[in-house]
């Protein structure tokens, strides 16, 4: 269910929770247990929901040589919160527990691997609909806020959705959501891992969850399936030969040597969870704030070059893509269209009078002109 309008006040009534801090019950006993948490984690809409105990678990410690390893590539911040990465409780240090929670985005549409059209933008899936930040921090914000309320004495909880610096996937891991698949994401057995994922931390203790075991098994498909050989080892990714790091994080110059590995993606890559055999019968969601925007809806390159400044920033308002800007946006099109080879991307890309391009500033720009001139060249090369 979608937060209405009127801020979180008005979605606490909607789902239920107590806005206001209940007296503490007869006796002073905590009501707050796992099960009750996971009854109103069920109530505000979430898919998921399990327990950790708040720690150093031993995957954590993997962050730093990663980062060693270069494989954060640009992404700065990375090293910067590796301290607090490496523990919830340098974030919130009375924290003894994590309530890990997870939010099915899978909708009905068709994989990319299945659309054989190489003038069809490709955008990864979680990018479609609204921004999983906004919804999810509501949805979390409510659990959180519920709980301290159940718990009836004074308690301390904090959340986050995907941007704080908390390693997620192991705590969810721990909390039983699923395990780390060799394609780095969080898999659970029976949806698959079309999974957004939040957290609650809380300074009460509370029954953990089992931690979920690999299934992986003897299967390899998604590294064999990913085109750029971004993982070095199973399980590690190295983020500079993803296209989700050069299409989304990469904030100038793709580098020309990686340019025709972007294909058709100009948002993101799905394909690692694409082939994965967990995601073949994986459920769809109907909440309707995963669900496809038109303009994202497969549209063809030379429909999305074709949009105004104005029309893309409409197309992606209050979505993941507000992440890239346009005029990124606009970088990756340009490549995309160089990369497809269609005779409607030369005429898209054409400098010539009268050529279907619109009068756009973003186009003007120096980092897309460069990127243009490079897909110029490339549809020019096919055609000799
Ligand atoms: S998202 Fe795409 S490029 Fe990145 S690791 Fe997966 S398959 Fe490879
Ligand atoms: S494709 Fe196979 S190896 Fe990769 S995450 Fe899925 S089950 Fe694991």
């Amino acid at each position: 269910m979608r937060p209405p309008a009127g801020g979180l006040r008005k979605w606490a009534e909607v789902v239920g929770v107590d806005w206001k801090v209940p007296a503490p019950p007869a006796g002073g006993l905590p009501m707050l247990t796992s099960d009750a948490v996971k009854t109103k984690a069920r109530e505000i809409g979430f898919d998921l929901c399990g327990v950790a105990p708040a720690g150093a678990h031993p995957e954590l410690a993997a962050l730093r040589d990663w980062l060693d390893r270069g494989y954060a590539g640009d992404m700065a911040y990375m090293a910067r919160t590796a301290d607090r990465r490496a523990d919830v409780r340098a974030v919130m240090p009375s924290a003894r527990t994590v309530v890990a929670l997870g939010t099915l985005y899978n909708t009905d549409r068709p994989h990319s691997t299945e659309i054989d059209e190489p003038e069809t933008a490709l955008i990864s899936r979680y990018a479609w609909g609204d921004d999983y930040h906004d919804v999810l921090a509501g949805r979390t914000r409510a659990l959180g806020a519920w709980m301290r309320g159940a718990h009836g004495a004074p308690c301390e909880t904090r959340v986050y959705v995907d941007t704080g610096p908390v390693q997620e996937r192991v705590y969810a891991r721990y909390a039983g959501l699923g395990w780390i698949g060799k394609n780095t994401c969080l898999i659970n057995p029976d949806i698959g891992s079309w999974l957004f994922l939040s957290e609650v931390l809380c300074s009460v203790d509370l029954e953990p969850d089992p931690p979920s075991v690999d299934q992986c098994g003897a299967c390899t498909l998604c590294l064999e399936a990913c085109p750029t050989g971004a993982f070095p080892a199973p399980g590690v990714l190295d983020a500079t030969r993803c296209l989700s790091y050069l299409t989304i994080e990469t904030k100038g110059t793709i580098p020309p040597a990686r340019r025709a590995d972007l294909g058709a993606h100009v948002y993101g890559c799905d394909i690692c969870q694409e082939v994965c055999p967990y995601n073949a019968v994986a459920p769809v969601s109907d909440d309707p704030a995963w669900q496809a925007r038109p303009p994202l809806d497969r549209p063809s390159l030379v429909e999305l070059w074709s949009r105004s400044d104005a029309g893309l920033r409409k197309a992606i308002r209050k979505g993941p893509m507000t992440r890239a800007r346009v005029r990124r946006l606009r970088r990756n099109v340009a490549v995309a269209l160089g990369n497809s080879g269609t005779a409607a991307a030369g005429a898209a890309l054409s400098p010539e009078p009268g050529a279907t391009r619109p009068d756009a500033d973003s186009i003007r720009d120096p980092l897309v002109q460069e990127h243009v001139e490079w897909a110029r060249a490339e549809l020019a090369g096919r055609r000799r």
